[in-house]
């Protein structure tokens, strides 16, 4: 059962009617964009199919994990990946691509890729925040998962740069403790 999750589907597919979720594993493309990642950071990115999901086009593509998620989980991702179609929407389709792909090589310091990451881990926090309480969301093991994904090959060393990932997380959480409503509100 995944009520909270499903209704923001829903919710989603009002605001993007051509939404839908897939899985990643039956698709030609994403099989190949996962073969090229592990070429391109020398297996560092291992995990494209298997954990990471991806928004491309009006489709989220999801990993093999998806089905055994639980609804507050796949809520929680369906947040930050919201936030990756309303990009997509203010840039384009061709400009969220030339900001996200242009500096794939060199891989790192790619601030346009870090900075659209970055606003959607922002609602990963406060989707946290509102699901399991802002102690969830000041949790130090989520803060090291959020500065790994900047800082290895998971998007390609985006922003390598560990204070500055955690400065943006603290500056995040004291936003989002100002205007979170409280849990279950
Ligand atoms: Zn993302």
């Amino acid at each position: 059962m995944h009520p909270r999750s499903d209704a923001l589907t829903e919710e989603i597919r009002r605001e993007f009617p051509a939404f839908r979720i897939r899985p990643k594993a039956e698709s030609r493309l994403q099989r190949a964009i996962d073969v090229a990642l592990k070429v391109l950071t020398l297996h560092g990115q291992n995990e494209y199919l298997t954990r990471y999901h991806t928004v491309l086009g009006d489709t989220l593509w999801v990993p093999t994990a998806w089905p055994e998620s639980d609804d507050e989980r796949r809520y929680v991702l369906l947040r930050h990946e919201r936030v990756h179609l309303r990009q997509r929407r203010r840039y384009g389709t061709i400009g969220m691509a030339l900001i996200y792909l242009l500096p794939i090589f060199p891989l790192g310091l790619a601030w346009g890729r870090a900075r659209i990451e970055w606003e959607a881990y922002v609602e990963t926090l406060r989707a946290t925040a509102e699901v399991h309480g802002l102690a969830a969301a000041r949790d130090p093991t989520l803060h090291a998962y959020l500065v790994r994904q900047f800082t290895s090959a998971a998007y390609g060393w985006m922003w390598p740069f560990p204070r500055v990932i955690q400065r943006w997380i603290d500056e995040a959480l004291v936003e989002i403790a100002a205007t979170s409503p409280p849990v279950g509100g």
